[in-house]
């Protein structure tokens, strides 16, 4: 799971463990929410402006009051058809008889002394899902979203997928994950960015996330325009097509991992099926669509793909094109066998990768304080 971009190297995980505090009482004050029924009611997330404006419109009321409503959830943060005052009581009263607003309960939170959250979210149905707020040294903030509960795809490396898909996200649940952090800001505080990069794998869920997104970027949705907006795949050339015909200026970013198609079919056993290089012709073709910079996601594992002969054989893969590389250190997961490469590997790695001419950052894994790496909160609470 993202968590956080900067050229500033790891902090040791035993400071991080020691600056990271686990604060369940905080889903107290943070919205466990009644579900009010939800099995008999809509999730309000999940209806587009039209589709709300024609409710409204089978009732006999103007679609002014249907913007009225979104206003009330997006930019006032209203959890409840009580707090729209303006509207007509008996009004109020239908939506709430008809529609739930937030549809998920905070089940659990972490915290980091830098203002950095972690909200596991349990959903109508009993299945829990992760979500990240995330600050930056400017007091900038960045919510990481999930779209899958679990994910398929099966990156050795990688908490969320230890367990297989339950299911994707309805766009209201995504959606959602906006609200629930938002929620934890005060009212004049804004997220200003959003990375996907939580559980799951985005574009086989694409559908939910291009309609979440719409919320998330719509002027009278969260307003984040999409050039701030990443899209972070395992690399699944259809849907990284599908995204350059939806022509959204969203930022893809590719998680490669590995140079070469024997090592990446071991790190990413989804690439057994599609290879690398119908991958980077996928990406090409979105620069080519798009004008965006295509950026390659490449988590260091200590001995296993961050050798100089990786890092040789990247910039000779990333040759010629317009990309940025981010490398990850390894966050590490108490289950799996693989540890944080060293900081002498990896400043070779970058050395290696900057003499090639390739454009290289180091993401500075933030979340370890928090326990963030994909799915480890939610493992926590299922054992
Ligand atoms: N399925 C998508 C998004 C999910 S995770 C994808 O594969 O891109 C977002 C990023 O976090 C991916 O690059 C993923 O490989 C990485 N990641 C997952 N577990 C990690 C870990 N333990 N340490 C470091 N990065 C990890």
């Amino acid at each position: 799971m993202y968590t956080g971009e900067t050229m500033v190297p790891s902090v040791p995980s035993s400071l991080a463990l020691r600056l990271g505090i686990v604060l369940s009482a905080i889903g107290a004050a943070a919205g466990i929410v009644d579900d009010g029924g939800m099995s008999d009611k809509l999730h309000i997330l999940d209806e587009t402006p039209e589709q709300l404006k024609t409710w409204f419109g089978d009732r006999g009321l103007p679609g002014y009051r249907a913007a009225q409503t979104r206003k009330w959830i997006f930019d006032r943060r209203a959890a409840d058809f009580g707090e729209m005052t303006d509207l007509p009581a008996k009004l109020r009263d239908e939506l709430y008889q008809h529609f739930t607003i937030l549809s998920a309960e905070v089940a659990d939170a972490n915290v980091a002394d830098d203002g950095s959250r972690k909200l596991l979210l349990r959903l109508h149905d009993g299945q829990t899902i992760e979500c990240v707020l995330l600050r930056d040294d400017r007091g900038n903030y960045t919510a990481c979203l999930s779209t899958q509960v679990g994910c398929a795809m099966g990156c050795v490396f990688c908490a969320s997928g230890l367990d297989g898909v339950a299911r994707n996200l309805t766009s209201g649940e995504i959606v959602e994950q906006m609200m629930q952090l938002q929620r934890l800001l005060d009212g004049d505080k804004r997220i200003s960015r959003v990375v996907v990069m939580g559980m799951g794998e985005p574009l086989a869920n694409l559908d939910s996330l291009l309609a979440a997104l719409d919320v998330v970027s719509a002027r009278d949705g969260f307003g984040i325009s999409a050039r701030r907006i990443t899209i972070s795949t395992v690399g699944l050339p259809k849907g990284i097509r599908q995204l350059a015909r939806a022509n959204c200026q969203y930022h893809l970013a590719v998680s490669l991992h590995a140079p070469t198609d024997q090592l990446r079919n071991e790190l990413v056993p989804a690439n057994r099926k599609i290879g690398i290089a119908a991958i980077l012709a996928a990406a090409d073709h979105y620069f080519q669509q798009t004008g965006r910079r295509v950026t390659f996601e490449y988590v260091l594992l200590g001995g296993v793909n961050d050798r100089p002969q990786h890092a040789r054989e990247l910039v000779e893969l990333m040759q010629g094109r317009p990309v940025l590389v981010n490398l990850i250190p390894f966050n590490p997961v108490p289950e799996l066998p693989y540890e944080t490469p060293s900081s002498l590997s990896t400043a070779n790695f970058v050395e290696i990768l900057h003499g090639g001419g390739i454009s290289v950052k180091i993401r500075y894994r933030k979340g370890e304080r928090i326990g963030a790496a994909c799915g480890q909160l939610r493992r926590r609470n299922m054992s």
